[in-house]
């Protein structure tokens, strides 16, 4: 029989170790990580056996469905300083981001209708802001420094009796700086604005208390932070003071009427434990990546010349470096490394790349900022990893610069 792609049983080997599984180094966990085998093992019950709706609650299936869940939002608020109830589960942060500034947005329009946020925000808030705007709210997007951090000061003179939410990234997906947001938190706090903050790349990496920082909103997503995709949570606070805001998804009224359809079980499950993962080794695991990245860096900067790093060296995350090779054309520094998956610092949405916009928030330019690579360590990248990656970037930055040399002469920098 003609064989249709259909698996047999004996295909499936779902515990093998992710890093094991393919020859190529994945150093893009910035982008998404690989599910933690511990995480799979805990969500695939899940799926075959405990398959009940948890809405459903008159049955069994339906129970243990719930309990499952709510020890999942148990797990989720503990990582985070909140309480239970203060968890609304999302299929990402994409939609966490949306749910928390036009569900904010919406319910205050009658106090206000300004919005704060920064120029290096992930595209899921900008974006957001965006069409806020084109429907008549006032956006005011804040700079950053060549760091990229933003001005809590800025913050606090940016406010008017008009503004209702400030939105600001907790740390970059780019660059990895981590934002005052403490700082930020407590003017936002003796302003009486909503603080939101798309936590996306910090939980799980970095501690985070969103009563110590004085957080409203708080996205995240469990792709990031080795769980599975499409599943991601929104903390929205209850008390001192309480956060109130409209839906954009309506239905059965799920989620404290937040957010409308059925719960991803499984999802869920995999997001909860893999919170409780990060709890217990994040420090640890902090260390390890800082350690790694020390490492990748001091290899690269003895190596090659005229590299540069691309915001902090300190208040940044662990596992993200960020650089640029000058006398490198952009388009071919990315394809000409073979076996290993990094980023770039442009987006090749369209034919021709544009630099990345975080890039230029913090005046790399334009050329350097086409020239960059994020590296985004993560939980099972070994130090051998991290040696084969330094050299395949030193051979492609050399052999490209060789072919570039005849006819781009080297500019002398001072
Ligand atoms: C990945 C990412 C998002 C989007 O998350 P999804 O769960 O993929 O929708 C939003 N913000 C930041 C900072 C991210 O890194």
């Amino acid at each position: 029989m003609e064989n249709r792609g259909l698996p047999k049983d004996s295909d499936f080997d779902l515990m093998s170790e992710p890093s094991q599984r393919s020859h190529y180094i994945y150093m893009d966990h910035h982008a998404t990580t690989p599910v933690d085998p511990r995480v799979l093992r805990e969500m695939l019950p899940y799926f075959t056996e405990r398959y009940g709706n948890p809405a459903g609650r008159n049955h069994a299936f339906g129970l243990e469905a719930e309990e499952a869940v709510e020890a999942a939002r148990g797990r989720l608020a503990h990582l985070i300083g909140a309480r239970t109830k203060e968890i609304i589960f999302t299929s990402g942060a994409t939609e966490s981001d949306n749910l928390a500034i036009r569900g904010v947005a919406s319910f205050y329009e009658g106090k206000g209708d300004h919005i704060i946020t920064s120029a290096v925000e992930h595209k899921a808030v900008l974006d957001t802001c965006k069409e806020l705007e084109r429907k008549g709210a006032r956006i005011t997007i804040l700079p950053v420094d060549r760091d990229g951090l933003v001005d809590p000061e800025q913050v606090r003179n940016a406010i008017t009796d008009r503004t209702i939410l400030i939105s600001i990234i907790f740390a970059n997906n780019e660059i990895g700086t981590i934002q005052l947001v403490e700082k930020i938190g407590r003017i936002a706090a003796e302003k009486e604005v909503f603080f939101h903050t798309d936590a996306t790349q910090a939980v799980g990496k970095i501690p985070v208390d969103v009563d110590f920082m004085h957080m409203d909103l708080l996205s995240f997503s469990a792709h990031k932070m080795y769980g599975p995709k499409g599943v991601g949570a929104l903390f929205v606070r209850a008390r001192n003071p309480r956060v109130r805001l409209h839906p954009i998804l309506y239905g059965g009224g799920h989620e404290r009427g937040l957010r409308s359809g059925t719960l991803n079980v499984p999802g869920i499950v995999g997001f909860g434990m893999a919170c409780l993962i990060a709890e217990e080794v994040m420090e640890e695991e902090g260390e390890r990546l800082l350690h790694l990245r020390t490492r990748l860096r001091n290899t690269l900067f003895r190596e090659l010349d005229q590299v540069y790093l691309n915001g902090p060296w300190t208040g940044r995350l662990q596992g993200n470096l960020n650089l640029s090779f000058a006398q490198v054309a952009g388009e071919s520094l990315l394809t000409g490394l073979r076996g290993i998956a990094v980023s770039s610092g442009s987006a090749c949405t369209s034919a021709i790349p544009e630099p990345s916009y975080v890039l230029q928030a913090i005046g790399v330019p334009e050329d350097l900022a086409r020239s960059s690579i994020r590296f985004g360590l993560g939980r099972f990248n070994t130090r051998e990893e991290v040696d084969i990656v330094a050299d395949e970037v030193i051979r492609a930055v050399r052999s490209l610069r060789e072919m570039s040399s005849p006819y781009e002469p080297v500019t002398k920098t001072a």
